[in-house]
């Protein structure tokens, strides 16, 4: 093999370094810089907002308890309103949206235009200090020992070094955790695959009663999240190798065009496909304390307070523990989002929708943000200033 010399560039340090700009990453990054640490978001695309956006998922599940308390607040709240600021919403009325067309359950949800609110993020994010910095694929944390010194990049620049006091994961898979040796866990998935098309009668409703959200459509293939719909012979996987993912965008461009092919040709368009794998749950972490997702469960750590989305989840009540974003092993790493210590079922189930990603990332960016100013540990955090992380 060529013996290839590449140069490690090695770039400025910061207190906070975000690693994934999705819901999760974002509310990281703002928190952390709100709270006053120099924070570097970086992220492999060219767009913020993850799943919510490049992934196409444009609903933002319920910050209320479908009973009427609301539960997710913080920076939550913000990206739900922020969704809404620039293009269509149906939040009902009483909960502070445009009440246009009812939503599903009347619940503070809403649908939301993927594009607009990926250019609002940018807005948000950079309108409260953090830098920035896109096409920029993190490829390895560097350890001394359990402590984590800081990340490489590559990008068009170059194979870059930026160091960094604490390090937020939330990548979606985990992946500098595991990288970084931290004990995680891999899921499985059934094959989803939505794009986002648009046909005559969305059109027609779009002109007669300006209903974006009837225009801008899923088109759904494959399965639900209850695995109805997962193509016959098709292995579950977790998304935690190029091989697989490779076959599963495979197979969902190949069950789209199967079905487009028997439609009429001149009556619609796909307007967009997702641009990353629709996995629900890749890997994630195994930290201090697991998130299951009990009703009524109270944590003396609590993050912050979250409903169940699911149409059976009116009325339940959870709290997230501070503990199930971190390993009690590693000082300075922290999970946010998806990621976190949720284990497969209900708890992954809730951990995992846009608002409770942008409460973990919260919670994760401010508690950062103390470690590289304070020098407060998690532990101590955990034990001593959980007032000044609750969401
Ligand atoms: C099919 C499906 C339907 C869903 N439906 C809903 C729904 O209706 N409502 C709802 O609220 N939620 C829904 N969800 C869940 C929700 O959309 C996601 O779980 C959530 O958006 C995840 O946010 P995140 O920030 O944790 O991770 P992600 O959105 O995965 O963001 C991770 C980001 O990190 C970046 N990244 C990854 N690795 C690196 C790296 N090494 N270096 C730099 N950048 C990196 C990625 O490009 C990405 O931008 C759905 C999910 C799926 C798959």
């Amino acid at each position: 093999m060529k013996d290839i010399n590449r140069k490690i560039i090695e770039r400025e340090s910061y207190d906070v370094i975000v690693v994934g700009g999705g819901i999760a990453g974002v509310a990281a990054a703002v928190a952390a810089a709100r709270g006053g640490a120099e924070t570097l978001l970086i992220e492999k695309s060219v767009n913020l907002g993850g799943l919510a956006t490049n992934g196409l998922i444009s609903w933002y599940e319920p910050l209320c308890d479908g009973q009427g308390t609301q539960m997710v607040k913080g920076i939550a709240e913000e990206l739900i309103k922020l969704c809404a600021k620039y293009s269509f919403d149906n939040i009902p009325k009483h909960w502070g949206g445009s009440g246009h067309n009812t939503p599903r359950n009347d619940r503070y949800s809403t649908f939301f235009s993927p594009t607009v609110f990926s250019a609002a993020l940018d807005e948000f994010v950079t309108a409260n200090g953090v830098k920035l910095r896109f096409d920029t694929l993190t490829t390895y944390p560097v350890m001394n020992g359990n402590l984590c010194e800081g990340v490489i990049a590559e990008s068009c620049s170059g194979t870059e070094y930026f160091g960094a006091k604490v390090v937020i994961d939330a990548t979606g898979d985990a992946s500098v955790m595991y990288r970084a040796g931290m004990p995680t866990v891999e899921g499985k998935n059934y094959m989803t695959y939505v794009a986002h098309w648009c046909n005559m009668d969305g059109a027609k409703k779009l002109c007669d009663d300006a209903d974006f959200s009837a225009f801008r459509q899923w088109m759904g293939i494959g399965s639900d999240m209850f695995g109805n719909g997962h193509p016959e012979g098709m292995k579950r996987i977790s998304g935690t190798n190029a091989d697989d993912i490779t076959e599963y965008m495979l197979t969902g461009k190949a069950c789209l065009l199967k079905k487009i092919k028997n439609m009429d040709k001149d009556s619609f368009d796909i307007m967009t496909l997702p641009f990353m794998p629709q996995l629900r749950t890749i890997r994630r972490l195994q930290g201090a304390t697991d998130f299951n997702a009990v009703d009524g469960e109270t944590y003396d750590d609590a993050i912050g307070n979250c409903g169940d989305f699911r149409p059976n989840g009116a009325g339940k009540h959870y709290q997230i523990p501070f503990g199930a974003l971190y390993n009690e092993d590693f000082p300075n790493i922290l999970a946010a989002g998806r990621v976190i210590s949720a284990p497969q079922g209900d708890g992954w189930e809730i951990a995992r929708v846009i608002p409770n990603c942008a409460l973990t990332g919260e919670a994760a960016g401010k508690a950062a943000a103390l470690y590289a100013l304070s020098g407060y540990s998690f532990e101590n955090i955990r034990s001593e200033h959980m007032d000044k992380i609750f969401v």
